[in-house]
């Protein structure tokens, strides 16, 4: 078989990638690991969608429900510190969009079915740094030629271990608890992150949940040392009344609860020869500012525009220099988001009273600056872009 470009994982970003490269009469196809059913637990995980990822998935026809925030509340759970976020601070309709990643899974997963090989992996790649076409052997020993492979399967890329490109990762020694809650908050778009002792508690308005509509979406991210010897619901249990009581908002779980050891990478380079990697293949993020899924359709829209527009020069697009564009534009941006994440875990992660002092001071008079308030905005909406 002789195809331009093979997409290694079929995840929302490999499907994004594929469904826009063949709206643009550019032939792909996808080899997927599993047998296409979702991922366990995926109908009570969310994903937080900016206004450049909504955007991405309308113009290739793609339109989920979602609940909208309009507004974001920050406290520091120790201190006084707290600064607010709200839309109209950009003259924007919505700061982000929540979605079920079941939905978003399946919607993208549906228009890419008859190109996607299920069951299947690459276990060779051939003439990776040669003049020639690389060519991929795959699990079954199908044997295809291509121009691209794209590698998209996420936080273990086989793609990236076959070609051996290598990363740089760090443990938060942190644990991510997901699960959907009733509230008695009266406002649907206003969303509630709280830094506390108790950890990182992020509460988010969510589509309706099994007929539940006042649905909230709970990411919690929780040191290991406090989990230890707990169970996931115990802990729970003992400590949300600190949240509630913070927020002045009643809780009640309503799903079962998913949990997620928190660890961070990125590739120091996401190009070898034809192959290039994007999504979670190439980096990954603390959930804090649920950014995760944008970097990668922003990764996926650059890779997808530069792929397009050699096709429409005429240019091959395994020369160099196609890739080497795509690797160049998103590189530091990823690295900038993942730094800056990092950033705010050990911020607020730090018992030491300068740090503390300086946080609460640091929220008080970002939330009086207009001009920074709005190049945070701007920045987590994927308005700012290179
Ligand atoms: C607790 C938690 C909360 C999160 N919350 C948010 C949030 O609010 N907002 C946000 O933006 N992001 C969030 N994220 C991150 C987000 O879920 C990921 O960034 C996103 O799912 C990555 O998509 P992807 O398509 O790149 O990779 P994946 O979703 O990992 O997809 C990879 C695909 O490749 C397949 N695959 C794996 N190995 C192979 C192989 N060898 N061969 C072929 N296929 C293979 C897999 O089966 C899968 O289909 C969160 C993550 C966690 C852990």
């Amino acid at each position: 078989m002789n195809v331009p470009i093979i997409i290694s994982g079929g995840g929302i970003i490999g499907n994004y990638i594929s469904l826009r490269l063949q709206r643009n009469n550019i032939h792909n196809i996808i080899i997927e690991k599993s047998d296409g059913s979702l991922p366990k637990g995926s109908g009570i995980r969310t994903v937080t969608l900016n206004e450049n990822s909504i955007q991405l998935l309308k113009d290739v026809g793609i339109s989920p429900s979602f609940s909208k925030v309009e507004h974001i509340n920050v406290l520091d759970g120790e201190g006084s510190g707290k600064i607010q976020f709200a839309a109209s601070d950009i003259n924007a309709g919505s700061l982000s969009y929540v979605i079920y990643f079941n939905e978003l899974h399946s919607l993208t997963s549906e228009f890419c079915r008859d190109r996607t090989y299920f069951n299947n992996e690459i276990n060779t790649i051939q003439n990776l740094n040669t003049e020639s076409d690389p060519e991929v052997i795959l699990k079954d020993d199908t044997f295809i030629k291509a121009n691209v492979i794209a590698g998209c399967d996420g936080r273990n890329s086989n793609v990236a271990k076959i070609s051996s490109l290598s990363s740089k990762s760090d443990d938060y020694f942190q644990t991510a608890i997901t699960f959907i809650v009733e509230a008695d908050e009266n406002n649907k778009t206003k969303a509630h992150q709280v830094f506390s002792e108790k950890g990182i508690f992020a509460l988010m308005p969510a589509p309706d949940y099994q007929g539940t509509s006042n649905s909230y979406t709970v990411v919690w991210s929780i040191n290991n040392k406090d989990l230890r010897g707990k169970e996931i619901s115990e802990y729970v249990t003992a400590n949300i009344a600190f949240f509630e009581s913070k927020l002045s908002i009643q809780l009640r779980p309503i799903s079962d609860m998913l949990s997620f050891r928190l660890t961070n990478h990125h590739f120091e380079n996401y190009i070898n020869g034809s192959v290039v990697l994007l999504g979670d293949a190439a980096h990954s993020i603390h959930p804090l500012a649920g950014q995760g899924i944008n970097l990668g359709f922003a990764d996926a829209d650059v890779f997808c525009e530069e792929i397009i527009n050699a096709y429409k020069k005429g240019i091959s697009i395994n020369e160099k220099s196609v890739l080497k564009r795509y690797e160049i534009r998103r590189k530091s941006m990823n690295l900038l988001m993942l730094k800056s994440m990092d950033f705010f875990v050990d911020l607020f992660g730090s018992d030491n009273l300068y740090l503390r002092l300086f946080r609460n001071f640091g929220l008080s008079f970002v939330n009086k600056s207009r001009f920074i308030k709005t190049f945070f905005i701007r920045q987590a909406s994927g308005i700012n872009k290179i």
